[in-house]
């Protein structure tokens, strides 16, 4: 068998752009950028950890990354050992560094939608079918996807809210918690989750107020809950908030009082960016999640998913083990199909 090593350089120039085309993935053959063993859609944690794992294990990869991880808003990554405190850029400027350095390639562009493509010749080592995935203005092939895409953050729709998103507006306190302990807190009540969300933040600070927006979400066990734990119900509707000299110092009620805070948790709703393996025929589950196995392998022969878009609550350090888990998988499934394609028929019961 020939050596499909995954060291060439994919055909993807230095500026980030890829060349394409038809007849140039041809010409390229095994190297060739328009031709590659697996392309992962997102370059955040998750796609960056499965194209390292996948580059060295020396096959061809090509991340395509829109370059807008969903932490980015945020100062530090926390709660990822070894890499507590580094800012999500630098976190993501490293796994890249890292891919490159094992022959992998990452360019910045956008995948606008990714189609089967069983009638395309993939190259001389490529596996019978595979995909097409339409970047700006050129087209790669690959034998597999894994989609690493993340996921929405939607807010209510509260004045100052988005621009104080991850400086004193926070959703996580497994992320952000530590670094406004003991100061005074609140938690938005405009949906189901934001009593577990209390009840979480109540362990970092004795001073926590519950906004309950006129009851909506709070049921009597929730009530009896946040009172059980101490947390301040604050009754009425939510109208802004309070920020001074670049802080936030309280929020907002409809009648014009103001409950002064200087953070405020909001569950966000998580919108998963799934159009692309929507788009492929993949199936969701009973949550509305693109299903996947333990493994991020998807209903689509061929189409893993992994990170923040059919895991929502999936820290950094979770998104890039699915991701580092689901480059075995696709590596085992490639090995497979590299025998198939040299003719190897495994006699049952030989195995
Ligand atoms: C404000 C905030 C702070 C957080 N802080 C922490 C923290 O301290 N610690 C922690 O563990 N977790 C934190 N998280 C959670 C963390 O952001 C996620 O765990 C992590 O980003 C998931 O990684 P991912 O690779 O799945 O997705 P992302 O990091 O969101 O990466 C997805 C990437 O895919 C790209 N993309 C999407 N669609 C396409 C497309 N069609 N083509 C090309 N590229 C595409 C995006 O541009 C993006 O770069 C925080 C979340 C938020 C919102």
């Amino acid at each position: 068998m020939e050596d499909r090593g995954g060291r060439g350089d994919g055909g993807v120039r230095g500026d980030g752009g890829v060349r394409g085309g038809r007849d140039e993935c041809r010409r390229e053959g095994a190297g060739g950028a328009g031709s590659v063993d697996v392309v992962v859609v997102g370059g955040g944690a998750a796609g960056l950890n499965a194209a390292l794992v996948l580059a060295r294990a020396r096959r061809r990869v090509l991340v395509v990354d829109g370059g807008r991880p969903r932490n980015a808003p945020a100062r530090q990554v926390h709660g990822f050992v070894s890499r507590d405190g580094m800012p999500p850029a630098e976190l993501v400027a490293v796994g890249r560094r890292e891919v490159e350095h094992y022959g992998g390639r990452v360019v910045a562009d956008e995948v606008r939608v990714v189609r089967r493509a069983d009638h395309v010749p993939l190259g001389p080592d490529a596996a019978a079918g595979g995909f097409e995935a339409e970047l700006t203005g050129s087209v790669v092939r690959a034998r597999r996807v894994i989609a690493a895409t993340g996921l929405r953050d939607a807010l209510p729709d509260l004045p100052g809210l988005r621009e104080r998103w991850a400086r004193d507006v926070l959703h996580c306190p497994y992320c952000h918690g530590w670094e406004v302990r003991d100061q005074r807190l609140g938690v938005l009540g405009w949906r189901p989750e934001a009593v577990h969300q209390a009840l979480l933040v109540r362990r970092l600070s004795d001073d926590v107020v519950f906004f309950a927006q006129d009851g909506r979400d709070l049921d009597a066990p929730g009530r009896a809950k946040l009172a059980a734990s101490g947390v301040r119900i604050v009754h009425g509707e939510v109208s802004g908030l309070v920020v001074e000299d670049d802080r936030l110092r309280g929020v907002r009620m409809a009648d014009g009082t103001v409950v002064g805070r200087s953070a405020l948790f909001v569950p966000p709703e998580f919108v998963p960016n799934d159009a692309l393996l929507t788009g492929l025929g993949c199936r969701r589950d009973d949550n509305g999640l693109v299903r996947v196995d333990a493994n991020g392998r998807t209903s689509v022969p061929g189409v893993w998913a992994v990170g923040n878009v059919v895991d929502p609550r999936a820290f950094v350090v979770a998104a890039a083990a699915a991701g580092a888990k689901a480059a075995v998988a696709v590596n085992a499934d490639l090995v497979e199909a590299d025998l198939a394609e040299d003719g190897l028929h495994v006699v049952e019961g030989a195995r």
